[in-house]
């Protein structure tokens, strides 16, 4: 059956995303796309730290970065600061930029590691641009600098999540997407082949569909609701189940930080996400360890400001759907799964799931080997990140509470086991399957909560002397010289993307 209505169910950050990237079909082909959305059951409202490979969707939609920064109060982002989660009084940045660069085809960490027992007592940060920028609150764009010595600078954006599905409903709706406001009330399948055929809205109109998005949040009105996919919990390994958020006002005069901050409590984490007009804030958190109002009390307690909305309290159940294509279903953000905003992979995977869509789309019709090859790949990139968030969990000295308790000992995925005892026995990391995160990623969550290298690959000692050394010191330098003369972060946004207002 050719696809000539497009249906979106839900009108969150997916169901927008989803709506403006698939928009630009209209220019080639004869096809109908509807947004349904319901304004009194509103979005999640959170979900405002994104990572690097951001930046293509923007590509994607030939949007430019000032426009959508200013839009969206939006401001930079290098990284993510952990603190008190190895042991209570650790930090540690993990950096969207690698450690150094390759030397003589071996990853800069083993070099770094060779040094170190040699008896160079610099830590590893310091030959990272975004680690050193962010300590110092500063930023600038590679185009800025301009150095050929220097690997570019890596980064991601903060956004009001309110406002950026606006700006991205503006676009779609310019490129003929229609919005539909109501409640979906029923769904109804067809007969013999199982698939969506319409959802029947609460004013009683019937809205038929050939593909069918479900962006219907946490609910999965359609992919679970009606088609009863089934879910897989991973609570056991991601045990957070409930979030306050809490945004704030600053009041103490500082800028927006250009990294997203984690701050571990006795029973989950708190996050900052600095914005150009406030912080987003909230704390999430395990409900086996934690009342919500002890869990509103310890945000209140650690907000770097006053709190400029009322608390919002979300229930979750870590893990993801068992299909994410099914029939003519496919579900894009919290409808697909929810795995825990600690790396930002939320919004990203909505991206990549917007991408596989539309690279697998045909308007002829759906196949079985497209429902298949898109879930095959999604388990894949869900497995893989699921392993990354675990690690902050599991990798822990803290024993200062039963949670944590609970997360030093709880059992883990083989495949992370196999991860942490590669890296400590000398330093390897393999990415698998097109895995998300960097070594650098991999290595700096691992060190930072603890987990040393023993040994560095073989390979490091043979590095040419003294030509090494002097080429180490010199990207240290380069980096210092650089970041010294970057503009503090709040400056860049001032001269280069100011909200409006
Ligand atoms: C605590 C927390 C923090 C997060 N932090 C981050 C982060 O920092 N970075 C990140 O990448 N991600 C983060 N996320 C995830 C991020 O918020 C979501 O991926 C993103 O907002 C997408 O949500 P959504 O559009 O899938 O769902 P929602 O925002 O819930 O939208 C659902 C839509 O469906 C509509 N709808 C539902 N039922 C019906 C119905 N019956 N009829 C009509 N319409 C209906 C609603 O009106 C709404 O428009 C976080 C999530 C949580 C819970």
């Amino acid at each position: 059956m050719a696809i000539e209505n497009i249906i979106i169910v839900g009108g969150g950050t997916a169901g927008w995303m989803a709506a403006a990237a698939l928009s630009r079909l209209k220019t080639g082909a004869q096809v109908g796309i509807t947004v349904i959305e319901s304004e009194e059951i509103g979005t999640v409202g959170v979900g405002e730290a994104t990572i690097p490979p951001f930046l293509d969707f923007n590509q994607l939609l030939e949007v430019d970065e000032r426009e959508m920064l200013a839009a969206v109060q939006g401001s930079f982002k290098l990284g993510i600061q952990f603190v008190n989660w190895g042991k209570l009084g650790d930090s540690y940045i993990h950096p969207f930029g690698a450690y150094g660069y390759q030397i003589g085809g071996i990853s800069f960490h083993h070099v770094w590691h060779k040094y170190r027992q040699e008896g160079d007592k610099r830590p590893i940060q310091v030959f990272n641009i975004e680690t050193m920028a962010a300590y110092f609150g500063r930023f600038a764009r590679t185009e800025d600098y301009q150095r050929d010595d220097l690997p570019p600078i890596n980064y991601a954006y903060h956004l009001d999540a309110g406002r950026y599905a606006r700006f991205l409903r503006q676009y779609a709706e310019t490129r003929g997407v229609v919005r539909r406001e109501g409640r979906v009330i029923d769904v109804a399948l067809d007969g013999e082949t199982g698939f969506v055929s319409s959802v029947t809205m609460d004013d009683g109109e019937r809205i038929e569909g050939d593909l069918f998005i479900d962006c219907s949040g946490f609910r999965g009105l359609l992919i679970e609701q009606a088609l009863k996919t089934g879910y897989d919990d991973w609570s056991n390994y991601l045990p957070c189940n409930r979030a306050v958020a809490l945004p704030c006002i600053r009041e103490d005069g500082s800028g927006p930080l250009p990294y997203t901050r984690a701050t571990a409590h006795s029973a989950g984490w708190q996050w900052q996400v600095p914005l150009q007009h406030r912080n987003g804030n909230g704390h999430v958190y395990c409900s086996e360890y934690m009342s919500d109002d002890e869990a509103h009390d310890i945000l209140v307690r650690n907000i770097a400001g006053k709190p400029g909305a009322d608390p919002n309290f979300l229930r979750f159940v870590t893990g993801r759907r068992k299909k994410f294509w099914n029939r003519n279903v496919v579900a894009l953000g919290l409808a697909a799964g929810f795995m825990e905003p600690l790396e930002s992979t939320s919004i990203h995977l909505i991206n990549t799931g917007i991408n596989k869509l539309i690279a697998l789309l045909s308007l002829e019709g759906i196949t079985q080997v497209q429902e298949d090859t898109f879930n095959r790949l999604t388990a894949k990139e869900y497995a893989r990140i699921r392993d990354f968030l675990i690690l902050h969990y599991n990798a822990t000295s803290r024993d200062d509470s039963p949670f944590w308790n609970y997360c030093r000992n709880m059992s883990v995925p083989d495949s992370l086991t196999e991860k942490i005892n590669l890296f400590r026995n000398n330093g390897q990391i393999f990415r698998e399957d097109d895995e998300l995160f960097t070594e650098t990623s991999w290595a700096a969550v691992m060190m930072g909560q603890g987990i040393m290298m023993n040994g560095h690959n073989a390979m490091a000692n043979s590095v040419k002397e003294p030509t090494t050394r002097q080429e180490i010191d010199a990207m240290e330098q380069s980096i210092r010289f650089v970041v010294e003369h970057m503009p503090s972060h709040g400056d860049y946004l001032g001269k280069y993307c100011p909200a409006a207002g």
